[in-house]
């Protein structure tokens, strides 16, 4: 999702400061700025997300991290309740090539891809055991995604966020966060991903 910058929010408990700021250093390798820790009671999963993925997305039953392939909202909020704690990891950037499928859009999606997925590694090796990223945009790993064919890149297979049918503007709004849809391709814009924590 494209979305204009965001307002901080107050950071909660439940992990260390040091280790938020391990994060954010080795995530600003992959271009975030910040990483928030949250409440996933503040996280909005809505049945009208897939409507959007289903009606007027091109990528609909064309990757593994996009529906039908990933859980459905009730399978997704089900997921969500079994964590009370999770990153919110926040990036910046423009990209004029959004809505189109070339190499310069791909490289920043992998980027953003294998950043999430670095730091749900790094927090699985410090004890998080139940560390599991859904990132922002879709997998772009392969040029063509081998959709229903097996994944050529399985370890690093996640659903994108809106997937799992979470409400991100809504989300954010509940974590104090007011953010605008950008409405030019030129515009600089933040990206989210998330990681259920424990
Ligand atoms: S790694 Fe390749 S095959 Fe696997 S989900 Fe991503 S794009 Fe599809």
């Amino acid at each position: 999702m494209k979305i204009q910058k965001v307002i901080p929010f107050k950071t909660r408990e439940g992990i260390s400061q040091e280790l938020v700021q391990q994060l954010l250093q080795k995530g600003k390798q992959y271009g975030l700025n910040a990483v928030f820790p949250f409440s996933t009671g503040k996280i909005v999963v809505a049945q009208w997300v897939q409507l959007k993925c289903r009606y007027g997305c091109s990528r609909y039953n064309t990757s593994w991290c996009c529906p039908p392939a990933t859980p459905d909202p009730e399978k997704a909020q089900a997921i969500v309740n079994e964590y009370s704690l999770a990153l919110l990891l926040v990036g910046s950037t423009s990209c004029v090539d959004f809505y189109l499928n070339n190499n310069r859009k791909r490289t920043k999606q992998v980027r953003c891809w294998k950043g999430t997925v670095s730091l749900e590694r790094m927090l699985f090796l410090k004890g998080y055991y139940k560390a599991f990223s859904l990132v922002g945009e879709c997998c772009a790993l392969c040029k063509t995604c081998a959709y229903p064919e097996g994944c050529h890149f399985p370890q690093e297979k996640r659903p994108s966020i809106e997937s799992f049918s979470i409400d991100v503007i809504g989300t954010l709004k509940n974590l104090g966060i007011s953010p605008r849809v950008a409405s030019h391709k030129n515009e600089s814009y933040s990206y989210y991903g998330i990681i259920l924590l424990q």
